[in-house]
């Protein structure tokens, strides 16, 4: 018999929704206001003041947001940029679209986030940015990696899609660098099935990020040549289509009034999976740095077959038959064929992450779970260790 049944299978990373998103989604449809409207500024100015500083641009993807902050940069072909390899495609995505070239720095193995040393160690003539990504919603190593942008005269875009709650030393992350990038894909900690939002510390950056994610077009470079009446817009540059919609804001502006309630929930859970897997043979996630706060996006384990008696893969098809879903963030970006063919790069470049991605394992961490939800991960993970 499976911990749970078919009919009742965990969803991995299902949202927390509640009667609030669903009335002012409705609202919206009934007002007919659907596209970027009045809902989409509110959810900016309501972001920014959760983060305590910088300003918001709001957009259909984290996705979109990278690539918009990384175009705004006016980097040129060639440029390099370094992220790290135990992140999402689209981080490096993001980079390839702007006409940059990737460059891979291997991550500490304890944190799981890109070493500034091996940031240092990839550094060249053409490197002109740094992509850290806050993996899980732990914060990367905020000064070490300033310092470097500094020294080098690099630009830094931070990947924030795992750390809208994460701060270090006493500052939200995504505040740092020249842009920061936050995901509410339907999975993330606050979401609005799908949306994003660029951060910058500029207002010239974000409202440059603003006009470059709707077509290139301003409204205020013709002011001036009219009165009060109709304007007209201009194109200023190729820009691209990537802002959200008001049914999207409808959603994040009651999810973001709950972010620190849902932390709390997803702490909870955090703390019962941490005192149930102490005395397991599995790799947990280390402690928070000091003085940073960890989102608690992700709760990695790391099954090490030689450790466990199992293979990450087996483990991960035995906790589906005991219909509890997992995840896998992520198989590290060398593995994957076509970044492998076009850069060349190797698995041995990067070993740390390569490792890391072959072993590790995202349980359910939702704040939409019950206890008896965590419960039953805890009693499937036990069994697909064979202890219990
Ligand atoms: C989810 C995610 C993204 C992409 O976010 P979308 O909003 O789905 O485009 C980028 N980077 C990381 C690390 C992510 O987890």
């Amino acid at each position: 018999m499976p911990v749970r049944s078919k009919n009742n299978f965990l969803i991995f990373g299902s949202p927390r929704i509640e009667q609030d998103e669903i009335d002012e989604v409705v609202a919206s449809m009934e007002a007919g206001w659907l596209g970027t409207g009045p809902k989409v500024a509110k959810f900016e100015s309501d972001f920014a003041t959760y983060l305590g500083s910088g300003h918001a641009a709001a957009c259909n993807s984290c996705t979109a947001a990278l690539h918009l902050g990384l175009v705004a940069l006016g980097l040129k072909p060639g440029d390099e940029v370094i992220t790290t390899p135990l992140t999402f495609c689209a981080s490096v995505n993001a980079i390839i679209h702007a006409g940059c070239t990737p460059v891979l720095a291997d991550v500490d193995p304890v944190s799981m986030n890109i070493d500034p040393e091996s940031i240092r160690a990839k550094i060249t003539k053409r490197t002109k940015a740094i992509l850290p990504v806050h993996f899980a919603g732990r914060a990367c190593d905020m000064d070490a990696i300033m310092s470097i942008a500094t020294e080098h005269d690099l630009k830094v875009v931070e990947d924030c899609a795992h750390a809208i709650e994460t701060t270090y030393k006493g500052q939200h992350v995504g505040t740092f660098g020249n842009f920061g990038c936050f995901s509410f894909y339907v999975t993330k900690n606050v979401c609005t099935g799908e949306g994003g939002m660029v951060m910058a510390n500029s207002e010239e950056d974000i409202k440059h990020v603003k006009i470059l994610g709707l077509h290139g077009m301003s409204a205020d470079a013709w002011k001036r040549f009219s009165d009060d009446g109709y304007k007209h817009y201009q194109v200023v540059e190729a820009g691209f289509k990537y802002n959200m919609m008001d049914i999207q804001a409808a959603i994040g502006i009651h999810q973001l009034k709950r972010v620190e309630e849902y932390h709390v929930r997803r702490r909870h859970v955090w703390d019962m999976y941490m005192d149930a897997f102490k005395a397991l043979p599995i790799g947990l996630p280390a402690p928070e740095e000091p003085d940073t706060r960890h989102a608690l996006h992700l709760f990695t384990i790391l099954i090490d077959p030689d450790s466990c008696g199992v293979e990450r893969d087996e483990f991960l098809i035995r906790m589906t038959h005991e219909n509890i879903g997992v995840g896998v963030h992520y198989l590290s970006i060398p593995e994957q064929p076509y970044y492998r063919e076009r850069f060349g790069w190797t698995l041995e470049d990067t070993p740390h992450a390569v490792r890391l991605g072959r072993q590790t394992v995202s349980l359910p961490l939702s704040a939409k779970l019950t206890d008896q939800d965590v419960l039953d991960v805890i009693q499937a993970v036990k069994k697909s260790l064979a202890i219990s």
